[in-house]
C-alpha cells in the first residue's frame, strides 16, 4: 500500500515527490500505521522496489487490504494519482469506504461526483469484480476500471490488430452509448512502464475469444477528465478491420474441413453438405459483420449459414419470416439469447436490404460486403455521436 498514518495521525501518500534518501531518514524517527487496523507498518524503501508500506507478517488486516501488490500495480497507482492531482482534482489514495468496507485504488472527485478508480493488473474471479461494483453502486458510485495493457497490445505499433481477449478481459469492454443503435465499445488499459494509455476499441468479433480491434495510444500527460474517447476510425482503419475480418473468415472456412475427420457431427459442415456447398465457396453474404454479431461465440459464417438453413427448411424468405423461428433458432446456441435475437434481426435486415435470394448459394457476387457493412456501422455511429 502507498498510504499510512504517522504517529501524529497525519496521512502520508508515497508518490515520486520524496527522494529515497529522505524516506530512509524519515523512517528512523517516525512510526507509520495502517489507516485501517492502526497496526504499525513498515516503510519499505529499496533501490529497485517502489517505496511502499507493509504490515508485519502476523496481521489480521490482510484480508481487507491488498498486500503483495506487484511493482507494476504500485507504479500505476502512483502515476494515476499524480495525473489526477495535476488535473487539480481532489484525489484520495486507497481510501477506506466504511459503508461498503471497500478500498478503491483511488477516489477522484469531479463535478461533485466521487469516482472510484481501480487499476487491475491481475486476473481475479469475475464474481469479485461484480461484488465490488455492486458495493460501489449501492452508494451511488460509478467505478472506472483500468486494466493493465496486455503485453501483445503494448508491444504493437499497429492501429488495427487481431487479438484474443480472455473472459476476464472481455468483462471490462465498456459500451459508450450513442444516439444510434451502434455503440462504441472500448477497453481502457494503462501501461505504467511506458506511461501511456492503450485504448482498444471498435471490437469486431471473429471467433471464440478473437477480435479485430482498433488500437490507439495516449501518453498519460495528455489524458483528461472525463477520459478521452478514441476518435472515429479512419477509412484506413476500417479497411484494416475489413482485412483482418476477411482473413479470419477465410482461415475458418479452410480449417473447418478438418472437422470432417471427426465425423459429421459438426452442424455447420452438415448444413453445408445438405445445401450442397463447399465451405470455402460460401457466398460473400454469409459471414458478414452485421450489428450485434459478437453475441455469438461462433464465427459469423457458422451462425449465419445455420440461420439461412433454418429459414430454408420453412420454405420462406427473409421477407416472410416470423420471429418464433428465430427465437427457436437462438436457443440452440450458448450465450445471451436476447442479444443473439437482435443479431439475427440485423442479419435479416441486411439480407432484405441487399435483396439476397437465400435459395441460390451458387450465384457469385463479386462484391464483398464487409467493408460496406463496417463503414456503415462506424460512420453512422460517429456522425451522430
Ligand atoms: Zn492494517
Amino acid at each position: 500500500m502507498l498510504t499510512a498514518l504517522t504517529s501524529q495521525g497525519k496521512q502520508v501518500v508515497l508518490t515520486r515527490q520524496t527522494s529515497l534518501d529522505s524516506l530512509r531518514e524519515w523512517r528512523k524517527t517516525e512510526t507509520f500505521h495502517c489507516p485501517q487496523c492502526k497496526e504499525q507498518v513498515l516503510l519499505k524503501v529499496g533501490d529497485i522496489i517502489i517505496p511502499h508500506f507493509a504490515h508485519h507478517q502476523q496481521t489480521n488486516c490482510r484480508d481487507s487490504f491488498s498486500e503483495g501488490e506487484s511493482p507494476t500495480h504500485l507504479l500505476g497507482k502512483i502515476q494515476l494519482y499524480e495525473l489526477f492531482s495535476q488535473l487539480q482534482l481532489q484525489t484520495e489514495m486507497e481510501p477506506y469506504l466504511p459503508d461498503i468496507q471497500q478500498r478503491p485504488d483511488l477516489l477522484v472527485t469531479w463535478q461533485n461526483q466521487q469516482v472510484p478508480i481501480e487499476f487491475q493488473c491481475s486476473t481475479i474471479p469475475i464474481a469479485l469484480i461484480l461484488e465490488r461494483n455492486a458495493g460501489y453502486h449501492s452508494i451511488n458510485m460509478q467505478p472506472i476500471w483500468i486494466l493493465l495493457t496486455p503485453p501483445k497490445i503494448q508491444d504493437s505499433s499497429a492501429c488495427v490488430l487481431t487479438h484474443r481477449f480472455s473472459q476476464f478481459q472481455q468483462h471490462f469492454i465498456r459500451p459508450i452509448h450513442s444516439s444510434t443503435k451502434e455503440t462504441l465499445t472500448i477497453l481502457l488499459t494503462y501501461n505504467p512502464q511506458k506511461q501511456q494509455f492503450h485504448y482498444v476499441s471498435h471490437f469486431i468479433h471473429l471467433r471464440g475469444t478473437s477480435f479485430a480491434i482498433c488500437h490507439s495510444v495516449m501518453r498519460i500527460k495528455h489524458q483528461t477528465i472525463p477520459f478521452a474517447i478514441p476518435a472515429a476510425p479512419s477509412t484506413t482503419d476500417i479497411e484494416g478491420l475489413t482485412r483482418h475480418y476477411q482473413s479470419a473468415r477465410r482461415k475458418y472456412l479452410r480449417s473447418v474441413i478438418g472437422y470432417n475427420q471427426r465425423g459429421i457431427h459438426h452442424r455447420f459442415l452438415r448444413a453445408c453438405y445438405e445445401m450442397r456447398v463447399q465451405p470455402i465457396q460460401l457466398p460473400a453474404w454469409i459471414g458478414v459483420p452485421t450489428f450485434r454479431q459478437e453475441a455469438f461465440s461462433e464465427s459469423d459464417c457458422e451462425w449465419q449459414l445455420l440461420l439461412v438453413a433454418a429459414i430454408r427448411q420453412t420454405r420462406r424468405t427473409p421477407f416472410q419470416l416470423d420471429r418464433s423461428l428465430i427465437r427457436t433458432f437462438v436457443k440452440t446456441f450458448e450465450g445471451d439469447s436476447t442479444l443473439q435475437l437482435e443479431a439475427c434481426e440485423h442479419y435479416m435486415d441486411f439480407l432484405r436490404e441487399q435483396r439476397i435470394d437465400i435459395y441460390r448459394l451458387d450465384i457469385f457476387i463479386g462484391r464483398d460486403f464487409t467493408l460496406e457493412v463496417l463503414s456503415g456501422r462506424f460512420l453512422a455511429m460517429h456522425a451522430r455521436n
